[in-house]
């Protein structure tokens, strides 16, 4: 990356806390280039493909899967993070890597795994993303993990509880004392949700489980659509539902990089240091805050908490504790490399490591080899 295009307060390489174990450094490459890289090509980054965003993925193969996901993120932080002068490589590679650590079946996964988990610690995916950086890949002969730079550590780490920030040293000081990551992480966290929402709609629409008439009733949404048909009058079907999400992705991105840079200003931040110690930087205007938040609602309470969804919520939460019970009642039903793991981090985490990387089928595919019944989901989708 040319420096010279950055500004002053984004990350760079000389001023980073660097690598855990110390390597030499790259050729032809950037540290955070081969961060990005080294994402790429793990195991759990390939394994995104066949997880669920919000719908079960062998539903159709039009909708977000994790992989498709983590990659919108990726265009999104790194379009914002150069409009910024802030580090895009950095920005790609923490959002390549921002749910690495997600269980199969979306966030009815990730709560029922968490419930199991309840008297070990819980289960946290966030902080599960970390720990597969930092320790599950088994890629290197000389660390465990990817061995990623402080800063894409920082970034990937987006909340974490004052028990664990304790656990985690120096990555957990800023929970303790209250600082904030810097602008590229920042800026990423939001680029998760802009992302989201707007696939939701989009992938909502596709699957019937909303409506444009529905939607119109949306500010955000009902403008951008007459918008988009002012400009291309008579236009109809996935047209029209594209034209008006590119505009709302547009208009929150826009509204995110003006207010940023305002916020940026005012504050007088000219360095990194200055990035940490004040307030978080990276926002919405309150005008689009309050769209970004009536759009949110609408999705939850049509769209996520939909009967369709439901229902598969119910039949995913029965493989998560099926599983999580199988292989705590008798470990040798683990494969070995996670055996080992259970001797090194104690058997319900290794339990909870092991489920957490499977992907929707393969758990589906494990419950059927261990219960021996047909698979639940499957059978309810027609
Ligand atoms: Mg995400």
């Amino acid at each position: 990356m040319n420096r010279g295009t950055l500004a002053p307060y984004a990350v760079t390489e000389s001023i980073s806390r660097g690598r855990h174990h110390a390597e030499p450094s790259p050729r032809e490459r950037g540290e955070f280039q081969r961060d990005r890289d080294r994402i790429i090509h793990s195991t759990a980054f390939r394994r995104l493909e066949y997880k669920t965003q919000v719908f079960v993925n062998h539903e159709g193969d039009l909708f977000r899967t994790r992989l498709t996901h983590s990659l919108e993120v990726a265009q999104l932080s790194r379009s914002i993070a150069r409009a910024l002068g802030l580090n895009e490589e950095l920005a790609e590679a923490v959002a390549l890597a921002h749910d690495l650590g997600h269980t199969p079946f979306g966030h009815t996964g990730q709560d029922e795994l968490n419930a199991c988990m309840k008297a070990f610690g819980g289960f946290e995916h966030n902080l599960q993303s970390l720990r597969i950086v930092d320790m599950l890949e088994e890629r290197y002969a000389a660390f465990d993990g990817l061995n990623l730079m402080f800063e894409t550590r920082e970034g990937i780490l987006k909340h974490c509880s004052p028990a664990n920030a304790q656990a985690l040293g120096e990555l957990g000081r800023r929970f303790i004392e209250g600082t904030r990551p810097s602008l590229e992480a920042q800026i990423v966290n939001l680029a998760d949700e802009m992302a989201y929402i707007n696939h939701d709609v989009d992938d909502g629409l596709r699957s019937e489980l909303l409506s444009l008439e529905q939607l119109d009733a949306v500010t955000i949404f009902a403008q951008c659509r007459l918008d988009a048909e002012a400009r291309w009058p008579g236009l109809t079907g996935r047209r029209l539902v594209h034209e008006t999400v590119r505009r709302m992705i547009d208009a929150l991105a826009l509204d995110l990089i003006n207010r940023t840079r305002t916020n940026i200003e005012k504050a007088g931040v000219e360095t990194l240091d200055d990035v940490r110690a004040t307030p978080t930087l990276a926002e919405y205007s309150g005008e689009m805050w309050s769209r970004l938040r009536e759009l949110k609602t609408f999705l939850f309470n049509n769209l996520y908490r939909h009967e369709r969804v439901m229902h598969m919520t119910g039949k995913a939460r029965r493989i998560i504790t099926d599983l999580f019970t199988a292989y705590m009642s008798d470990p040798d039903l683990l494969p070995p490399q996670h055996r080992a793991f259970a001797e090194r981090s104690g058997k319900p985490r290794a339990v909870a490591d092991y489920i957490a990387g499977m992907t929707d089928r393969y758990a589906m595919k494990e419950h059927r080899r261990l219960y021996g019944k047909s698979d639940p989901i499957r059978h309810q989708v027609t």
